[in-house]
């Protein structure tokens, strides 16, 4: 039997969640996304409606199949934690079982076991300012939604996770070194994620035999990083200063996911794992 992949954080087909779920999708798994609920409709329909089918196409000139699209929530670990507010909400009314662990039921009830987690989500309502003008609640939001969420899917997915599985978030650069701009917490948020992968390595590895790696991305142009507003800065930085002087697709991170994913990094467990062009490598500027 293939592998069975689930991909939380894909909402359209320009970012690394996109690419990732067509590298595995190559590989012969089969794919399951958890979208953003607010993304959901538009995501569902532009998918329906073909808006996709030329990124979908596959390097066999097939097209990648998406089996099913679980909204998901992943601030939100069981609807005991869903405040009034969000209930009554329209685009959150108008579905239901997204909390995370409503879409580990729901995953188990429908395919009961998945081999690939992939955590492939962000959110930091305060990503445009300073650390020192960051509020705590901007902070704490930033860490529950780019950081927690990871602890939270990997502890709900773990129990439908076949032994000798793999587990993947993205993480970057801004966690370790200073890259002004990536503020409202985002760099604290990404140095929480790259502690949890050694921890979780750790006890998931012990547990269940599951390996939890994260790639350290390059800068790339999805809808996320725009909304932070430097991005092309970033790209162009990039170009000019990492060993690899072109720009970075996001194909180049889906494979490397893949690899993680795939037997071949067998060993490889609990790493930071860079695909920036070796931008992380220099020391000063060029
Ligand atoms: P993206 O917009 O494609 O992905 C982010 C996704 O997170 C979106 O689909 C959004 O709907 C979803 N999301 C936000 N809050 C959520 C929540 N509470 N529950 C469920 N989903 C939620 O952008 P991307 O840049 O591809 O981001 C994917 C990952 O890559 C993120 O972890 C990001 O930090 C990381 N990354 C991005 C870059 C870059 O330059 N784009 C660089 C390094 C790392």
């Amino acid at each position: 039997r293939g592998k069975r992949a689930f991909i939380a954080g894909v909402a359209d087909d320009n970012g690394y969640g996109w690419a990732i779920a067509k590298s595995l999708a190559a590989s012969g798994a089969e794919i399951l996304v958890g979208t953003w609920v607010p993304a959901l409709n538009i995501f569902e329909t532009s998918l329906r409606r073909g808006k996709f089918d030329e990124s979908r196409l596959l390097p066999d000139g097939s097209l990648m199949e998406i089996t099913k699209v679980y909204p998901l929530d992943a601030v939100f670990d069981n609807p005991e934690d869903v405040p009034e507010d969000v209930k009554a909400n329209k685009r959150y009314a108008g579905s239901s079982k997204w909390t995370v662990q409503e879409v580990a039921e729901s995953v188990k009830q429908d395919y009961g076991s998945i081999d690939i987690l992939v955590h492939s989500l962000a959110n930091g309502p305060e990503v445009t300012k300073p650390l020192l003008e960051t509020s705590r609640k901007g902070y704490l939001a930033a860490i529950s939604a780019s950081s927690y969420s990871y602890v939270s899917l990997l502890r709900h997915f773990i129990p439908l996770m076949n032994p000798g599985g793999s587990s993947i978030s993205l993480t970057y650069i801004a966690s370790e070194r200073i890259i002004p701009g990536y503020g409202g917490g985002m760099s604290s948020a990404k140095a929480a994620l790259e502690s949890d992968t050694r921890v979780l390595a750790f006890e998931a590895g012990r547990k269940n035999r599951i390996r939890v790696n994260t790639i350290s991305a390059g800068p790339l142009r999805s809808r996320a990083a725009k909304a932070i507003g430097f991005i092309d800065t970033m790209i162009e930085y990039s170009l000019a200063n990492a060993p690899l002087q072109k720009e970075l697709s996001a194909d180049e991170v889906g494979n490397v996911a893949a690899f993680l994913a795939s037997p071949l990094a067998s060993a490889v467990t609990g790493t930071v794992m860079y695909v920036d062009n070796g931008l992380n490598v220099m020391g000063v500027g060029v």
